[in-house]
């Protein structure tokens, strides 16, 4: 844990009575009650407590997509995030050496491609907007930004990588590591200028609006849960299916959509052509 965390910060969820357990989308998704932010800051408290206790929390804290609808409901302001990314910082090895992505070509706007798809062909035909590309296999980082202690130099490397140039990003994972490192950044959805006309199922991270109602909102896609505990993240999706129950939904961000997608659910994400439903 960050050193400057009180003690009595950590405390408060762990001996709250799970009052936010009904928001928190792994707990309710999985059904685990060693998922909920109550047990989670349990572990944390307990390893700060005994050292033979960190290896059971080095587990249960990565039982989260860092949605933070714990926090938001929170009455107290707990920031659980933040207490779950310092965490990690202690209580964790550390992940593989962070490998700084590298752009291809020299265009000013970049299109950050971090799943299955390549879809800068297709736009920039579709534009007329000349495209360079950057790959990145693990969301720009993603393993590294939500350890406390790693995040600023992550950030820091992918600012000096982009140096006023413009990202256009699919995802929100990659869009957040941007926005942290002052890139300028578009949507795919913002440029491409179409949406299909699908009931939107918003993830987590997408902004507000209207959005088709599965009281479940997060599909556990994203890290920790889904490189730690991928079955759990798997099953995530596969609530949602049965909460959808056969509607066809437009997920406005590519991780999410071939999340739900390899679930079995009928969703089209922003990469993808929207006269395959
Ligand atoms: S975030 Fe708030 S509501 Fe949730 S466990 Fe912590 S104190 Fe309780
Ligand atoms: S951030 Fe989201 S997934 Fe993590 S404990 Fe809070 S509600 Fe659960």
């Amino acid at each position: 844990m960050n050193p400057n965390t009180p003690q009595a910060t950590v405390d408060t969820c762990a001996l709250c009575p799970r009052l936010c357990r009904h928001v928190c989308p792994v707990a309710v998704g999985t059904g685990l009650e060693s998922a909920t932010p109550t047990a989670i800051l349990t572990s944390i408290m307990m390893a700060k407590r005994n050292p033979s206790a960190q290896n059971h929390a080095a587990e249960t804290i990565d039982l989260c997509t860092r949605c933070g609808h714990c926090q938001d409901f929170c009455g107290v302001d707990q920031p659980v995030v933040a207490l779950l990314d310092a965490a990690r910082s202690q209580i964790q090895p550390p992940p593989h050496r962070f490998v700084p992505p590298t752009i291809h070509g020299h265009t000013p706007t970049v299109a950050i491609i971090c799943g299955a798809q390549d879809w800068s062909v297709a736009l920039a035909e579709k534009t007329g907007q000349k495209l360079s590309t950057l790959r990145t296999n693990d969301h720009l980082g993603e393993a590294h930004r939500i350890r406390a202690h790693e995040a600023e130099a992550v950030t820091h490397v992918l600012a000096t990588v982009f140096q006023g140039r413009t990202a256009i990003s699919s995802c929100a994972t990659c869009r957040q590591a941007l926005i942290d490192a002052d890139v300028s950044i578009e949507t795919i959805e913002s440029v491409r200028q179409d949406v299909p006309s699908l009931p939107t199922w918003r993830t987590c991270h997408c902004p507000a609006g209207p959005s088709v109602k599965t009281l479940l909102r997060c599909c556990g896609a994203r890290a920790p849960l889904a490189l730690s505990h991928p079955a759990l993240s798997a099953t995530m999706a596969e609530e949602i299916r049965l909460r959808l129950d056969g509607q066809a939904v437009y997920v406005p961000d590519t991780r999410c959509a071939a999340h739900l997608q390899s679930a079995g659910v009928q969703a089209l994400g922003p990469a993808d052509p929207f006269s395959t439903i």
